[in-house]
């Protein structure tokens, strides 16, 4: 019998437990026609208050010419990363554009004013803001950034989740602050999680000693956990219904063409998702 190793490229689970999440491939995916060569997700693309993009790696949709789009201040210049960042502010139509200083922390930060620059970096790994032309990046390699965003209350957030941020539950923290300090419902957010390590290589060998009991409902065969289906997990028991949550099912790992990837790389770049209401 021929052997395939592995999870050569196991499924997500997300089908079975969840079945009105929307799951999009390349294909279903709004691609920008110029660069920074990026992408939309059609769900919240469709309303009207709202700017928000997802950035590959790449500045232009050709890959032999195009230089890399590398959000991260460990890499490149601090110069081209500057520009870079402005580019992702000009992109989401905001004068000022919030990142993070992301330490896989639970840390949501609120905004309660508009920055006065037009870069500003919080010390946090959720950020939620109620102003119009305010952007919000997450920058990720493996890790998942989602952007949430209230149509009802008019607020939106990004979100850098990675495995250490699914263990303290830093989506329900945040979906719990909206609700707090700017009255959401749960039940209007939609929420979008972008491109990040897939059920194919989620393989975690030290799971009995990080996760909790509750994550094995997501793993697969050979320590393979779908960190997808974990986070539409602790959406909807934060309040989320099902079909307000948008995956783009494109694993980091395996698409290092188009994105920066931690376990692919190590040594790598950042790319970003953008949020801001307009
Ligand atoms: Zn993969």
């Amino acid at each position: 019998m021929h052997d395939q190793g592995p999870n050569k490229n196991p499924p997500s689970l997300i089908p079975e437990l969840f079945p009105n999440v929307a799951l999009l491939g390349e294909k279903e995916l709004l691609w920008a026609s110029s660069g920074p060569f990026r992408f939309s997700f059609p769900g919240l693309n469709s309303y009207e208050g709202l700017h928000h993009s997802v950035f590959t790696r790449k500045t232009g949709t050709d890959n032999r010419t195009t230089g890399e789009f590398d959000l991260s201040f460990g890499g490149g210049q601090a110069g081209s990363v500057v520009s870079s960042l402005h580019q992702v502010r000009v992109t989401v139509a905001a004068s000022s554009l919030v990142i993070m200083r992301q330490t896989h922390s639970d840390q949501v930060a609120a905004l309660n004013q508009v920055p006065k620059q037009d870069i500003v970096q919080y010390e946090c790994d959720a950020v939620i803001s109620p102003f119009k032309g305010v952007g919000l990046l997450v920058r990720t390699a493996d890790c998942q950034g989602v952007l949430l965003y209230d149509p009802e209350a008019n607020v939106v957030a990004a979100v850098h989740c990675g495995w250490r941020g699914a263990v303290q539950n830093i989506l329900a923290k945040t979906v719990e602050t909206m609700v707090r300090e700017f009255g959401s419902g749960a039940g209007d957010i939609r929420a979008a999680i972008g491109p990040s390590l897939g059920p194919c290589c989620g393989e975690f060998k030290g799971y009995r000693n990080i996760f909790p009991v509750e994550f094995r409902d997501f793993m697969g065969e050979h320590s393979h956990f779908d960190m997808w289906a974990v986070s539409c997990g602790q959406l909807k028991e934060a309040g989320l219904r099902e079909e307000n949550i948008e995956v783009a099912t494109l694993c980091t790992k395996c698409n290092t063409h188009l994105f920066y990837s931690y376990r692919a790389d190590k040594s790598t770049g950042r790319f970003g998702a953008a949020i801001a209401l307009c």
